[in-house]
């Protein structure tokens, strides 16, 4: 595990600071930043510090950070002001979840009375 290395990857790029990013959150095995184009108020990516591309490239190895990040969750979402008014946690997987940026990550959005179910 360690800070991720994939130079084609612009979450790897973010989390070794060669790309900008509003940070909410960092320690050393995740990161939590402000997502450039927010779909709600409130709007942040999660994302573990080892690259893999998404939840089909998981494996068990990649457990305890996956449980980390996951415990976090509702601290980064205290540190955004929505953790008592709610919050939704999305994952994308692939071209029909349409996921863009190959990099795992949690969206964390809130802010608003979100719709269900999704598009
Ligand atoms: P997804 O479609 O699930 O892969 O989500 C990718 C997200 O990354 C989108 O919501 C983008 O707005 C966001 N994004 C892309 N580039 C950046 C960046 N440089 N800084 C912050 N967010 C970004
Ligand atoms: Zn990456």
């Amino acid at each position: 595990m360690g800070v991720s290395k994939m130079s084609d990857c612009i979450f790897c790029k973010i989390i070794n600071k060669e790309i900008p990013s509003k940070v909410v959150y960092e320690d050393e095995k995740i990161l939590a930043f402000h997502d450039l184009n927010p779909t709600a108020p409130k709007h942040v990516l999660v994302i573990p510090k080892v690259h893999f591309e998404s939840l089909n490239e998981m494996t068990s190895e990649h457990a305890e950070v996956m449980a980390y990040l996951t415990l976090k969750l509702k601290e980064i979402a205290g540190l955004i002001g929505i953790a008592e008014s709610g919050y939704r946690v999305v994952c994308n997987c692939g071209a029909d979840g349409g996921q863009e940026v190959k990099h795992l990550h949690y969206h964390v959005i809130g802010g608003r009375k979100l719709q269900w179910p999704p598009g």
